[in-house]
């Protein structure tokens, strides 16, 4: 039986859903202020193999993932670069839904933007000034009392006052507690409006995810996730709005996803030390990408470096010369195999425990080739059914190999004009050049290395 880590409680719980054989999900999506990085990635391609798998064993899943279309970094994007607000979130969304795409990321059932659900955000919010767990603050914003809600802190395990006393509480006096996070912001200058009882604005970031997941699964729903860092305070908010206005429970499970770290820090916009998916995509295939994201157990933290897609690549090729030259097959019904591959995934998805079984596969297909080829075959098709439950190994085999003998060479060639190029040997780096040129392979000397692509 299905067993699934709860960020609540901290514990591993046998996993029911609300309505038997349904699931409903929501993952709180992007801003769509820039292109979205691995990091991001990572987090959606972890629910992306936790959707594949329950959809595989039978649910009937409905995904939810928002796109907040609304922010702070989106209004400053668009002041920075003399650009409507709304150009600014057409071209992202454009850009995160090619570069997902890509990713073989499934779309989800419902996609919905904040600018969509504004009746529903601001019934919410007149809803939680009813109940008395919101308040107009005197620059007419509107706040959300955490005092009011007693469970704040249940998500995080955090206690209001240890919070209080942190030194990333701002102190301010137009809030009632510092910890008090806004629900409606009255419009400054030059920002985008709505209209609103409380006066033209708009609304704060955590209202938004309690509103459209209520809407579209219900004031009560099965899982909810999203990066670890969203545990605090969004989620957290997610919890108090929700459960004040409905005083009912809000989510059954909560799950996040550990970060994706460049030389052990987080990667993000902020720190500058971000890869955007686009870019790696670029020298990637976008299999070693996903590889690379979901072979570590979701919960886990991953580290970025070159290193580490080289065994991606290295992994996926010895699946696909396993693959390679075998007859076509049914996969065997209910093999050993598959049963442990189901006990592993059942175990809070442990995608580690079941990549080891898929190397095991592969192991006895080439033991079996060459003496038992139509087992080995069935095995093969056992391997592509057990891929596709990780959007991977889908692929002609020869393609796959192909395509890395061609990168092989081009990095090589990469390298061999560096090294001409730092030896001052100019006629040597141009003669390469144009040997990658002859290969339509285009090559950029920027500072951070030289990049090529495709032309
Ligand atoms: P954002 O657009 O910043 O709200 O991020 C979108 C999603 O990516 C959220 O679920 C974040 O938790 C997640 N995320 C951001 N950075 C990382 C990272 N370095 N590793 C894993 N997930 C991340
Ligand atoms: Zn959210």
């Amino acid at each position: 039986m299905l067993k699934i880590y709860n960020s609540m409680t901290q514990k591993k719980e046998f996993f029911q859903p609300l309505h038997p054989g349904k699931i409903n999900i929501y993952v709180c999506g992007p801003t769509v202020y820039d292109f979205c990085h691995i990091g991001n990635g990572r987090t959606y391609a972890v629910f992306d193999v936790i959707i594949r798998y329950l959809r595989w064993r039978g649910y009937e899943v409905t995904y939810v993932r928002n796109i907040t279309d609304i922010d702070d970094k989106i209004i400053k994007r668009a002041n920075d670069n003399k650009e409507a607000f709304s150009t600014v979130v057409e071209r992202f969304t454009a850009a995160m839904h090619e570069d997902f795409s890509k990713l073989g990321l499934l779309s989800p059932d419902h996609e919905p933007r904040v600018t969509d659900y504004l009746p529903s955000i601001i019934r919410l919010i007149e809803k939680l000034i009813n109940n008395n767990y919101a308040y107009v603050a005197n620059n007419g914003d509107v706040y959300y009392d955490v005092r009011q809600f007693k469970n704040y802190g249940c998500l995080s395990h955090h206690l209001i006052d240890q919070l209080e006393s942190g030194a990333r509480v701002e102190i301010s006096d137009i809030k009632r507690d510092p910890l008090d996070f806004v629900l409606w912001k009255i419009a400054k200058p030059g920002e985008p409006t709505w209209a609103s009882p409380w006066g033209a604005g708009r609304p704060g970031w955590h209202i938004e995810c309690s509103a459209m997941s209520m809407d579209l699964l219900g004031e009560r729903f099965d899982l909810h996730g999203g990066g670890k860092d969203l545990i605090f305070p969004h989620h957290e908010n997610e919890i108090a709005q929700s459960e004040a206005a409905t005083q009912e429970k809000f989510v059954n499970i909560w799950m996040h996803a550990g970060y994706l770290q460049i030389e052990k820090e987080k990667m993000s916009k902020s720190l500058g030390n971000f890869f955007t998916i686009r870019d790696l995509l670029q020298n990637n295939k976008p299999e070693v990408l996903r590889y690379f994201m979901i072979s570590s157990h979701y919960r886990s933290p991953v580290n970025y470096s070159n290193q580490a897609l080289l065994q991606a690549h290295k992994a996926l090729e010895r699946f696909y010369n396993a693959l390679r030259g075998l007859p076509a097959a049914e996969a065997p019904f209910e093999s050993d195999f598959e049963k442990r591959f189901i006990a592993a995934m059942d175990d809070d998805f442990n995608t580690p425990v079941a990549f080891a079984l898929l190397f095991e596969l592969t192991h006895e297909i080439q033991r079996l080739r060459d003496k038992e080829i139509a087992l080995a075959a069935q095995y093969g098709a056992l391997l592509r059914l057990l891929g596709s439950v990780f959007g991977i190994l889908q692929d002609d085999p020869d393609c796959f190999l192909q395509s890395r003998e061609d990168t092989f060479v081009i990095e090589t060639l990469i390298s061999a004009r560096n090294q001409a190029r730092v030896d001052k040997n100019w006629a040597e780096a141009d003669r390469i050049r144009a040997q990658l040129a002859a290969m339509s392979i285009e090559v950029e000397d920027t500072v951070s290395g030289t990049k090529w692509k495709q032309s």
